[in-house]
């Protein structure tokens, strides 16, 4: 949590009811609103009531409520709007595309047809997958 950032936030002024929002859900550590540019009618944003920047700040037990919330809301909005599948997606950093520095996860009702497609995959060179396999497993032991 960086000391100070949220008093400019846009999502802690929304869950302040500062700046108004679609309200879908609320408990003591969770809030969620619908996304104002949805991808599609219903696309929903998930955020933790304190403000944490993104995946690399949040401690583990407030990203626990988070999820739990996430999956509950993907039932709901599934069948709210009787959508065909649900994309669960979470930027991190700008390079990631994050444009809001509050935590959030993004619920997107999909549909048969609606034109989103997959992103593109790559090819791996021979032997890359397995050195860039062996650098992650090095970092998750540090
Ligand atoms: P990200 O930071 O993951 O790239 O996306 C931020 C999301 O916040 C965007 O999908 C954008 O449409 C949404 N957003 C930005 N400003 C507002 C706002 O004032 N109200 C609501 N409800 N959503 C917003
Ligand atoms: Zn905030």
């Amino acid at each position: 949590m960086s000391m100070g950032a949220e008093f400019d936030c846009l999502f802690c002024k929304i869950i302040q009811g500062k700046v108004p929002s679609a309200k879908v859900y609320e408990d003591e550590d969770v809030f969620a609103f619908l996304d104002i540019n949805p991808v599609n009618p219903g696309h929903t944003l998930v955020v933790s009531k304190k403000h944490f920047i993104n995946i690399f700040d949040v401690p583990e037990e407030e990203l626990k409520k988070l999820i739990v919330v996430v999956k509950r809301l993907s039932r709901s909005i599934k069948e709210a709007l009787g959508a065909d599948g649900i994309n669960i997606e979470m930027n991190n950093e700008k390079g990631a595309g994050q444009l809001i520095n509050h935590i959030h996860f993004h619920i997107i009702p999909r549909f048969e047809g609606d034109g989103l497609r997959h992103w593109p995959g790559k090819e791996y060179q021979e032997g890359e997958k397995e050195e860039i396999a062996q650098k992650i497993r090095e970092k998750l032991e540090e």
